[in-house]
């Protein structure tokens, strides 16, 4: 007779794929995975969230505790789809929430199947051919952002700040050799714009080398970096005999797409390194992980126009353009493809221009004795991780071969498009201005106001005039109005999902500028989602009053 823990046993057997072919428990498995997507379909209406909002009681989550016998795969799934009520549908075209894409099914297959066999793409020992993917993935970024795939190099890691990471800590062993061996001990610092990502302040602190040694630069109307204040801040910090661990320029920042002049960052830097004989070329890191898509259109006959765009989405397309053109000049640079290149999290990637940067980092064998004897791909040996998942990697490749060149031209072409076509309606009415105009991405930060303004002079006045503060604050009080009227009208099912910011940027003296956030990135967005925002906004300015 079977002991009890073999007939428990045999049960928890059943909810493992089987090792050995075996097409009955096969379809037991799709069949499984079948009735979880049947339950979350369940959920969807016409409305852009996953069944209703349940609030999330997180003081009773504290007090979970572990389950005392097995459960069943049925009774998992189940519980599983439940987490997803109240979910944002991403992909719905009345959701213009934040940057945070839609996944294709090819990239959720690659997830599903790197999940279900787990290579570990620390080694090739134990992901054989995923690994290529990951160096495939690698090699098709690194031609398409312009750098030479014989020299260039990279490796996936745990999201965007982990590329930034990675460049920093590489630029701080050019400024400061072998900190990896005997710690920070002098003053390095890390350069970027005031619009650039919080991320920065992280890295600099959990590096050691002191939030403190962040440096962050002011911005132009265009939410790019000030050329004059990073030149000053840079000498500064020279002069004061500072190394210069990294300018980390910004390729589409995150509230609004503002672009750094990359290429006359990279002539400062030359200009500045000849100027003090540094010994080293402080390293330039590119925070592409949203603009890096552009890329697609670096060969786009804009003249000729193949694919159609409108008049204004080919000026937006090219605006982007002429600045994300220039990427190949940074060392290294990130890239988000949970972001603009439609997969899920968590799929990020650090390229560097010249592969030997990431031997800086890298580790002795003898700090790894049982890992790395044989094979001949061993990223392991530089990167920070040490497990790092086969789904980043699958994700990457399955759009790229998905899209091609043109599939994303076309995608990012149409939310393009769509952004412009928004950016017509709300300059076309009175009551509504665009903040971020001259900035050609997906994200349109606007603001509305009451009756009485002159929507033509308001901006300006806002922006420059100190007298205006208390019209600035109120407005800003009045268009949080707005955002709560037309957030709660969204969740109701009338609307669009949109989103705010405080702070868009302050102005020249010293207020924040508060905004709403129409941040476009489903493929099914249309027009009349596009009218549907326009016509929800002039509807809150009435009931707001
Ligand atoms: C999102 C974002 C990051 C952080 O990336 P994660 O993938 O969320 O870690 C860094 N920089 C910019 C400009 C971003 O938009």
């Amino acid at each position: 007779m079977a002991t009890p823990y073999r007939e428990i046993l045999d049960k928890v057997r059943l909810a493992f794929p089987q090792p050995v072919s075996d097409p009955i428990h096969d379809s037991y498995f799709i069949h499984s995975i079948m009735r979880a997507l049947d339950q979350v379909d369940a959920l969807k209406t016409e409305l852009p969230i996953l069944g209703e909002l349940v609030p999330g009681d997180f003081e009773e989550a504290r007090k979970s505790t572990l389950p005392a016998g097995p459960s069943s795969v049925e009774t998992v799934t189940s519980d599983l789809v439940g987490y997803l009520r109240g979910m944002t549908i991403f992909g719905h075209p009345r959701t213009q929430q934040n940057v945070i894409p839609p996944p294709t099914i090819p990239s959720v297959i690659g997830v599903l199947l790197a999940a279900l066999h787990n290579p570990n793409i620390a080694w090739d020992e134990y992901s054989r051919l995923v690994a290529l993917a990951e160096v495939e993935a690698v090699g098709m970024t690194a031609a398409l952002v312009g750098y030479d795939p014989e020299r260039a190099g990279g490796v996936f890691t745990f999201g965007g700040t982990g590329t930034s990471l990675y460049g920093v800590k590489m630029g701080l062993e050019k400024a400061c050799p072998d900190t990896i061996h005997n710690g920070v001990s002098e003053d390095a610092v890390i350069l970027v714009s005031d619009a650039g990502h919080y991320c920065a302040a992280n890295i600099a602190g959990w590096l050691g080398l002191g939030t403190r040694n962040l440096m962050t630069v002011p911005t132009t109307d265009d939410n790019e970096i000030d050329l004059v204040r990073l030149e000053e801040a840079a000498r500064k910090a020279l002069t004061e005999g500072r190394k210069i661990a990294a300018i980390i320029a910004t390729m589409g920042t995150t509230d609004s797409f503002g672009i750094d002049d990359l290429k006359a960052i990279a002539t400062l830097r030359d200009a500045l390194a000849d100027e003090f004989r540094l010994a080293y070329r402080p390293h330039i890191h590119a925070d592409a992980v949203i603009g890096w898509a552009w890329s697609v259109f670096n060969d786009y006959d804009f003249e000729g126009n193949p694919l159609g765009f409108r008049p204004r989405t080919l000026r937006a397309l090219a605006g982007a353009c002429r600045r994300i053109r220039h990427l190949s000049l940074a060392d290294s640079l990130g890239v988000d493809f949970h972001k603009t290149g439609f997969t899920p999290y968590i799929s990020s990637l650090v390229l560097v221009k010249d592969r030997t940067d990431l031997h800086r980092v890298a580790r002795g064998p003898e700090q790894m004795p049982y890992l790395y004897h044989f094979g001949e791909h061993r990223p392991g040996m530089y990167t920070l991780e040490t497990s790092r998942a086969g789904t980043g990697p699958l994700a990457a490749i399955a759009n790229y071969r998905l899209f091609g060149r043109q599939g994303l031209q076309v995608v990012l072409g149409h939310i393009v498009e769509m952004a412009q076509l928004l950016r017509e309606h709300l300059e076309g009415r009175e009551g509504t201005t665009v903040l971020n105009r001259d900035n050609f991405g997906t994200v349109t930060l606007f603001r509305a106001y009451p009756p009485d303004v002159d929507t033509f002079a308001i901006k300006r006045q806002e922006f420059d005039d100190p007298a205006f503060r208390d019209t600035l604050l109120s407005h800003n009080q009045w268009n949080r109005k707005i955002f709560q009227y037309v957030h709660s009208e969204a969740m109701a099912g009338r609307g669009v999902v949109i989103s705010a910011t405080d702070c868009y940027r302050r102005t020249a003296y010293g207020e924040p500028i508060y905004a709403l956030k129409s941040y476009i990135l489903s493929p099914f967005v249309d027009e009349a989602d596009v009218e549907a925002v326009v016509e929800k906004i002039m509807e809150a300015r009435e009931k707001v009053g």
